[in-house]
Order: structure tokens, then C-alpha cells, then sequence
């Protein structure tokens, strides 16, 4: 047995070597100037403070997200890139607020409303919404049925005990049932009074049905006391700018490889960001260290021997519309793509990669890990907390393997989507770290003498999402259009 066992192990180390992706000495140096280079002279910080105060907020397909756009081409042609360029996709609706939304209780007694429109809401109908609220108890189909009767024609009220702990895809459906039925608009609870906390109920860039309006929390609660006792009435008014079917464009630039040209790696981050500030660290931080990690590649003067390619997509807080439009527009080519890598979780400091349900991805890191340790950032997580929720996510159901900056994201959490997403919350060093991290990683995969991973067959993907317990969800939104 032990004479049998040394062949078969011998047989078994190629096959777990080359599961750990090589870096080279030379690798190791060039990313060593490289970090060094992102450290000293980094440029993120000042490119997300020309994106988030010079630009400003920036909504899929509205002017200033045009206008960043045409600043996101002029970085990369200044840093000399390669074949920089635009590819477009088409959103339903682009939405804006025009006016301030104004709200009160007019029933039993008077009391202004913290309101806001959610996005992608309809504007209220001239004069505003007035009527009667109702509580919905279960956004359920059993739920909404048992409470018929009192919904159509009137304001439902919800809160996240409405909404229970369903998967996403339930709370879509059981919003369909409910817009069946005809409420004239629907309260959605927000955060505490006054803190706005955007978002939208559909997922596809689409306009929803009715008037939707986000309540501060302390506020939902006043309703639902009031409503103990008898009826409440409340009014409230927006206006919305929308415009129908929008061209939407992403922006791609390239550093060809020097052996390798056709095989590529692509660092990606979304343009668009939310209204109620400027989108500093969504994803502003991330758009930053994308240009940065072109920057710092490219003034290395030591191309990697792939391709790296920098993409800037829009509607990604709409529903991952602009990486989904590009793999479908590039489906033919994912098998030429090594790797995705994506930072989308603002710009604390980074602790490593998100390996999104493959876990094959922790040993091909292996030898990268070394070059992130002195960064602090040479760890990964299993979590799949995030799968749908970055532009990842339609590569990796593709096969291509991703990964996804791991950032603490305590602080995060608190500014995202809301009026406190401004520059004045970025941390400089953190954001090199994280900008560091990704170039390192970015350089020593693309400078690879083998690939980074296998891409995953279909049986596989379905097994991860199976084992992720992810696949209920998975298949409603693959119904619903959403993924490629
Ligand atoms: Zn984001």
C-alpha cells in the first residue's frame, strides 16, 4: 500500500500545483512598483473627488451621468490606453427627482410626513395622492388576498414586518399580486425620520405601476398607532423627469498583453450612483480604482502578458443592467476571459476577495496572497451575502470566474444610498489599500503563466448555486430576463 500510495501521490501534485495559480519573481516585482506606485502616488482619491463634487450624483443615463461618461473616456485616453470606447445598452425609463416630495397626515389630525419618491417611481397625479391608509400585514399572495377587499383603491402602507424575510424574488411577486389589485399608491418604511435610503421596486429600469413613497420609520409607526384607533388619511405629492427608452452607454479601455493579447482580465466597476448625495463611495471609490489600477499598470511600463480591460458600467443600482447587457453582448468571447474583478462595497480598508460561491478560487490565490500580506488584505470570504448585487454576477453564472472586493463595511452601510455618500467620508489611505489590492491581484492574474481558474461547466454553477442556497432566487430572476 505505501509502495502504491508514493506514485499516486506523485500523480496528485501536478494536479494541486497547477489549482494554484504561478507567480513569477518577475510577476512579484513589477507588482511590488506597482504597489508601492498606488501608495505614493495614487490618484483615486482625486478622481473620486472630481466624480462625486465636480460631477456630482450620477443616475443611469442622466446628463451628469453622461457627462461621466465623456470624463471617464478622457482619463483613459490621457493615461494612453488602448481601443477606449463606448458600447450601449437601452433602459426602459431614466428618473430623476424634479421636486421635493411634500407629504402629510390629514387624518385623525394634521402631521407633516418624512417622504421621499423611491426611485423609479411615477410622479404623483396632479393635485397629489389622497386617501385612506392601509396597513398590508403579509406582502404574501395569501397575505394580500386575505386584506383584498381594503387594498384596491387605497394606500397601503408597508413595513419590513410586511415584508417578513422573503427572498427577494417573493417580495416582486407578491408586489405583482398587489399591483393587481389597483392601490392607488403604496408607503414603503425607510430609514429613521428624515434619512432618505434610495432604492426602486423594479429591476429591470422599468417605471413602477403606481406612486411609491418611502416613510421615515418613526412616522410608519405614528400611522400604524393611529391606525389602532380608526382611519387615517394622508396626501402626499412628487414630481419625477423620465424619459422613455435611453441609451445608455458603458465605457471600456484597454492595456493590451504582451503575450496574450486575446486571452483578458477585466476590472469593472459601475458609473452610475444614487441621487440623495454624490455617490462618493457608490461606487464612485470603485470607478476611482478602476482608472487607478490603469493608471499604476500602465505607468509601470511592464504590460502583464493578458489583456486588462477596464469597464465602467451604468444601471448597476437598477439591476445589473449594464454588465448584463456587456456579457450579452460578448457571450461568444467569455471563454477568453481569465477572470472578473469588481470593487463595489466602498472604500474602508480591504481584508481581501469575495470568491461568490467559488471556492476553487481560495487555492488559485494561493500565490497571490504573499504579494497582499503587507496590505492586509490576503484573505477571502464563502459569503455569498452580495451574490446578486454586483455586476459579478452575470459573468460568474456564465462560467467566468470573479471576484469581489472585500472591504469591512460597518461604515459603509450607514452612507449607502444616502445623503451622507459624499467625498468628505472617503478615508484616502483605506481607499489606496483597497486600490493596491485590486492592482496587485489584477496584475499578478493577468501576468500568469497558466489561468487563473477553470471557467465553471453549467452543472457546476448550478451545483454552487444549489450548495449557496441561492437557486430559488437564481431561477426567478432567469424567468424574470434579468441574467444573460
Ligand atoms: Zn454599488
Amino acid at each position: 500500500m505505501r509502495r502504491l500510495l508514493l506514485p499516486i501521490i506523485a500523480l496528485l501534485l501536478p494536479g494541486l500545483a497547477s489549482a494554484q495559480m504561478p507567480v513569477s519573481p518577475e510577476t512579484r516585482s513589477a507588482v511590488a512598483g506597482i504597489i508601492g506606485d498606488v501608495m505614493v502616488n495614487g490618484q483615486a482619491y482625486e478622481y473620486d473627488r472630481q466624480l462625486a463634487d465636480t460631477i456630482g450624483p450620477r443616475l443611469t443615463g442622466s446628463d451628469n451621468y453622461v457627462h461621466a461618461v465623456a470624463w471617464a473616456q478622457d482619463k483613459f485616453r490621457s493615461l494612453g490606453l488602448a481601443n477606449v470606447h463606448t458600447e450601449s445598452f437601452t433602459i426602459p425609463a431614466t428618473w430623476e427627482p424634479e421636486t421635493p416630495a411634500t407629504g402629510r397626515i390629514t387624518a385623525p389630525r394634521i402631521q407633516q410626513l418624512h417622504i421621499y419618491s423611491l426611485g423609479w417611481s411615477p410622479s404623483t397625479p396632479a393635485g397629489g395622492v389622497k386617501g385612506n391608509v392601509v396597513y398590508l400585514e403579509h406582502l404574501t399572495i395569501e397575505g394580500i388576498d386575505a386584506q383584498k377587499a381594503k387594498l384596491a383603491g387605497n394606500i397601503v402602507l408597508m413595513d419590513s414586518k410586511s415584508l417578513g424575510d422573503q427572498p427577494f424574488s417573493q417580495i416582486i411577486k407578491g408586489l405583482d399580486h398587489l399591483n393587481g389589485l389597483g392601490p392607488k399608491a403604496l408607503l414603503l418604511v425607510g430609514g429613521p425620520n428624515g434619512i432618505e435610503s434610495a432604492t426602486a421596486l423594479t429591476f429591470d429600469g422599468s417605471l413602477f405601476h403606481s406612486p411609491v413613497a418611502q416613510v421615515g420609520s418613526e412616522d410608519t409607526a405614528l400611522i400604524k398607532r393611529m391606525l389602532d384607533n380608526g382611519p387615517v388619511a394622508v396626501e402626499f405629492s412628487f414630481k419625477n423627469r423620465i424619459r422613455k427608452n435611453v441609451k445608455v452607454d458603458n465605457v471600456v479601455a484597454e492595456i493590451p498583453g504582451r503575450d496574450l493579447p486575446n486571452e483578458v482580465v477585466i476590472v469593472a466597476g459601475h458609473l452610475d450612483s444614487w441621487h440623495p448625495a454624490t455617490g462618493a463611495q457608490d461606487n464612485g471609490t470603485g470607478v476611482a480604482t478602476v482608472i487607478d489600477v490603469a493608471r499604476a499598470i500602465k505607468t509601470s511600463g511592464h504590460p502583464p502578458r493578458r489583456t486588462v480591460r477596464f469597464l465602467l458600467v451604468g444601471g448597476e443600482e437598477q439591476g445589473i443592467l449594464g454588465s448584463t447587457a456587456y456579457v450579452r453582448q460578448h457571450k461568444a468571447d467569455m471563454a477568453s476571459i481569465d477572470c472578473v474583478l469588481i470593487s463595489d462595497t466602498g472604500a474602508q480598508r480591504a481584508k481581501g476577495w469575495y470568491l461568490m460561491g467559488r471556492d476553487d478560487e481560495r487555492e488559485a490565490l494561493k500565490n497571490v496572497e504573499p504579494l497582499l500580506a503587507g496590505l492586509g488584505s490576503n484573505d477571502t470570504t464563502p459569503s455569498v451575502e452580495f451574490l446578486f448585487q454586483t455586476d459579478h454576477i452575470s459573468f460568474d453564472l456564465l462560467g467566468v470566474p470573479t471576484l469581489v472586493l472585500w472591504n469591512d463595511v460597518d461604515k459603509y452601510f450607514k452612507l449607502h444610498h444616502k445623503a451622507s455618500d459624499s467625498f468628505d467620508s472617503v478615508n484616502q489611505a483605506d481607499l489606496n489599500q483597497g486600490v493596491a489590492t485590486t492592482a496587485a491581484t489584477t496584475y499578478a492574474i493577468a501576468d500568469s503563466s497558466q489561468p487563473f481558474a477553470p471557467h465553471d461547466t453549467p452543472a457546476q454553477t448550478e451545483e454552487w448555486l444549489k450548495n449557496a442556497k441561492q437557486w430559488d432566487d437564481y431561477q426567478f430572476f432567469k424567468n424574470a430576463g434579468v441574467f444573460p
